[in-house]
């Protein structure tokens, strides 16, 4: 028997009565989208689906669903990729798109503060209209920054500038039990007991619903310019990232990509990539104030790469050649899926030194299992996306295959002292992998921190991990 209660007409009456008769979508109204994430392995639709306009709407509901035992689930753009924004019990879908406001840029204080559903994309142009930088980075535009905080977002610039929390000050949260917290503000600094504000970044709407937030932002740097390296192989190519990093002079962004990938991405774009001769490259962005100081930066790191296999230098600097390589690395998961008719995706971090030796692990079971998989990734902090493609297998066959693989690749990690997510989230895809990886203690502390906030586990119940043990 399930564990909580299913919707009925009077909590239908109960929610209209909250947000008026347009904004609660039952049955065919809930677009299928709502079923699924972006890597759609889980599915279920919502019960109904509430377009939430403000905090106080959210904190009625959620005080109603804590009281009569209804599951609740938060929902942005739906781009996650570990089913987490997925109603699996069904129950009450509170999209936060709507909610879609920049509010405030502060520029004596350097925030912006935005409500959820503004998408990343909206934001990075309007902080870059005056003279800003949102740093976070991930590849999804179309993310909300609702979702982005929810699940720690990383991204292209994490190098450098760090993640997702490293630029939220403060959130506004609706609390599981209905009551609206101010966590964190405006203040640089805060020592100021339990930092519940951290606790809620990327905790994948299971803490709590995000109502409003304050981020950092900081001064654009004027100019940019992305070096794209052929290599003779991977291994010269990523056993170069931590020589590029000893030159002590951070680049903003250091990715990796093998020829197949880059095929995919011409062949899905439909745009050519400036070259695909190598079977390993390496893509390094530099900022700075002036041309002539990322010039400086990246002479060293040219050496470095020349006598180390690297085979050629492309300069990325004008807006043509910036297009088709930044095009081309952002649609690289699109790519892969176009390229098959199911896949399903692991994103492991390991210690960055680690990180040749895991991409040599995917291309052992490649062999063993025969079975496409393809990779990318984050080499300037150790994290892979790993994609294994269903291809022509039955259902059966793919399911066997895709676990056997999965329990492999994460015990690998796990020896190279990795962890099972760098940046997607453990969501309910992963829960199994991040129940192996952390010990009882940990798991037994995750679980008692969400009843203190959850009694009734109404909020996203058994995402990230299985609550019902
Ligand atoms: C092509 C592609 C590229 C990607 N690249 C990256 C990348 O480089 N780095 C990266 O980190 N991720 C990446 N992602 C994953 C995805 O975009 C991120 O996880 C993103 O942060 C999800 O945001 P969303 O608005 O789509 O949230 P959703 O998918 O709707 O939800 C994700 C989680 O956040 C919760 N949530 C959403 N809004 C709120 C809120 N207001 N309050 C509380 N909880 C909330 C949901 O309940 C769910 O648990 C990529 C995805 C795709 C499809």
């Amino acid at each position: 028997m399930s564990r909580y209660k299913t919707l009925d007409q009077s909590d239908l009456e109960f929610l209209r009565s909250v947000v008026g008769v347009e904004r609660v979508l039952i049955g065919e109204a809930i677009n299928e989208d709502y079923g699924r994430d972006e890597l759609a392995e889980v599915r279920r639709m919502p019960d109904v689906l509430i377009e939430a306009e403000n905090a106080k709407e959210i904190s009625e509901i959620m005080a109603y669903a804590q009281k009569h035992k209804i599951p609740v689930v938060a929902r942005g753009s739906g781009t996650g990729l570990v089913g987490s924004s997925v109603a699996i019990h069904g129950g009450i879908m509170i999209s936060l798109q709507k909610m879609n406001k920049i509010l405030e840029l502060d520029s004596q204080n350097l925030t912006v503060t935005v409500e959820p559903g503004v998408l990343l994309m909206e934001l990075a142009a309007y902080v870059s209209e005056q003279d800003y930088l949102y740093p976070p980075d991930p590849g999804e535009k179309s993310a909300t920054i609702g979702g982005n905080i929810a699940t720690n977002a990383g991204g292209m610039r994490a190098v450098k500038y760090g993640v997702t929390k490293d630029y939220v000050r403060g959130l506004e949260v609706v609390l599981p039990t209905g009551e609206i917290v101010e966590l964190g503000g405006k203040v640089v600094k805060n020592s100021s007991g339990f930092d519940l504000k951290g606790l809620m970044i990327g905790s994948e709407g299971t803490l709590g619903i995000i109502t409003k937030a304050i981020l950092k932002i900081l001064p654009l740097p004027a100019k940019s310019v992305s070096l794209l390296i052929p290599f003779v192989d991977i291994d010269h190519a990523i056993g170069c990232v931590s020589k590029i990093m000893n030159t002590k002079i951070i680049p903003t962004a250091v990715e990796f990509m093998e020829r197949e990938v880059i095929l995919d991405a011409q062949k899905y774009l439909g745009k050519n990539f400036p070259d695909h001769s190598s079977d390993a490259y390496l893509l390094l962005t530099y900022d700075g104030v002036s041309r002539m100081e990322i010039e400086a930066a990246y002479q060293p790191v040219a050496d470095i790469c020349f006598a180390n296999g690297g085979l050629d230098l492309l300069i990325v600097d004008t807006d043509e050649r910036k297009d088709a390589v930044w095009s081309a690395r952002s649609a690289f998961l699109e790519a892969i899926k176009g390229s098959t008719t199911e896949m399903d995706e692991c994103d492991v971090v390991v210690p960055k030194s680690h990180l040749a030796e895991m991409v040599h692990y995917t291309y052992t079971l490649k062999e063993k299992y025969n079975l496409r998989i393809k990779s990318f990734g984050h080499a300037g902090d150790g994290n892979l996306h790993i994609y294994l493609l269903k291809d022509e297998l039955s259902e059966e066959v793919w399911k066997q295959k895709r676990d056997a693989i999965f329990d492999e690749l994460y015990s690998k990690a796990f020896t190279l002292q990795g962890k099972v997510s760098g940046e997607h989230g453990i969501g309910f895809a992963k829960v199994e992998y991040f129940a192996k990886e952390e010990p009882p203690v940990v798991l037994a502390l995750t679980r008692a921190i969400k009843k203190v906030f959850d009694p009734n586990l109404v909020l996203n119940p058994d995402k990230i991990v299985n609550l019902a043990k």
